[in-house]
């Protein structure tokens, strides 16, 4: 079986799935992550049905399985405040949209971030989400992926209780999953290091069927931080190898694997961190070595 291994790479209005296929292509990935339009803002251009084909005509040339590519929500949704119906119909409408793109595109999986309470507490964030998520799932062929989060400010979802709540109050069971995010589980709070165990606590509160994806980062802090700093594979709290054991984890080889880890100044890591992922090893010089070839 070949290794699922991507990262979040860049969607352009001129060349859309097409240029993030052949960006993720240059990295040596077999899958990859992208934002249908900027993550921060509604600005959305029409979409291209030829360059889709023409994407879809080079994943098969390159065994590149379409059904496990992932789309990522954009950051602006906060499914969770209902202070003002105008903010959450916004988020509830934007995020309809968003999923007819992914329809259009034939994506099947969007990560979505739970949400913040800001200030209204977890329970009435948590059901603000559920409401939100029962109108959006209602007629849609996309599953939404619930990442676990940080726990950063007010954000819902960084344990799997409340991933494990909005799950059960979400009517449309089949449309519904998860995404880990492995700095976010550190930082929440979640012993990285013995996965396996991780796992199985995470199927007994959830259940592993609902993982459909999960984003390895390093963490620029420390356990239970609660600050989300994604660091560059080896060169954080969390570090290689464990990385490596929970990248090769035998529980998660049907599931894309997607880095999230910053640039080097503007350069893209991703190839030289898929290289030491494929390798096992890890190359302590790959940040001087990225900075020198850019010079
Ligand atoms: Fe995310
Ligand atoms: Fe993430
Ligand atoms: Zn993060």
């Amino acid at each position: 079986m070949m290794l699922l291994i991507g990262s979040h790479v860049k969607f352009k209005k001129d060349t859309q799935v097409l240029g993030s296929l052949e960006e993720a292509l240059s990295y040596g990935a077999t899958t990859f992550m992208f934002y249908t339009g900027a993550p921060q803002n509604t600005m959305r251009s029409p979409l291209d049905k030829e360059l889709t084909t023409k994407a879809i005509n080079l994943m098969k040339d390159n065994n590149i399985d379409y059904s496990k590519v992932i789309v990522h929500a954009p950051y602006i949704i906060n499914l969770a405040n209902n202070k003002e119906e105008e903010k959450f119909m916004f988020s509830v409408n934007f995020l309809k949209e968003e999923l007819k793109r992914c329809e259009e595109l034939g994506i099947k999986y969007v990560v979505l971030h739970p949400g913040s309470h800001v200030g209204l507490g977890v329970e009435e964030g948590i059901k603000n989400i559920i409401k939100g998520l029962n109108m959006i799932l209602e007629d849609t062929t996309v599953t939404i992926l619930l990442e676990t989060m940080a726990g950063k400010g007010s954000e819902i979802g960084s344990n799997f209780k409340e991933i494990k709540k909005i799950i059960t109050g979400v009517k449309n069971k089949k449309n519904i999953g998860v995404c880990m995010d492995t700095c976010h589980l550190n930082d929440a709070g979640y012993d990285v290091f013995e996965f396996d165990k991780l796992l199985n606590y995470f199927d007994e509160v959830v259940g592993i069927n609902y993982l459909h994806c999960i984003h390895i980062n390093d963490s620029k802090n420390p356990k239970d931080s609660h600050k989300d700093r994604h660091e560059n594979l080896g060169f954080g709290t969390i570090g290689f190898d464990p990385l490596i054991n929970i990248i090769y984890n035998d529980r998660l080889k049907d599931i894309p694997k997607i880095l999230e880890t910053p640039y080097i100044g503007e350069y893209a890591p991703y190839k030289y961190e898929i290289d030491m992922i494929k390798k096992k090893e890890f190359d302590k010089n790959m940040k001087e070595n990225i900075e020198k070839q850019v010079n």
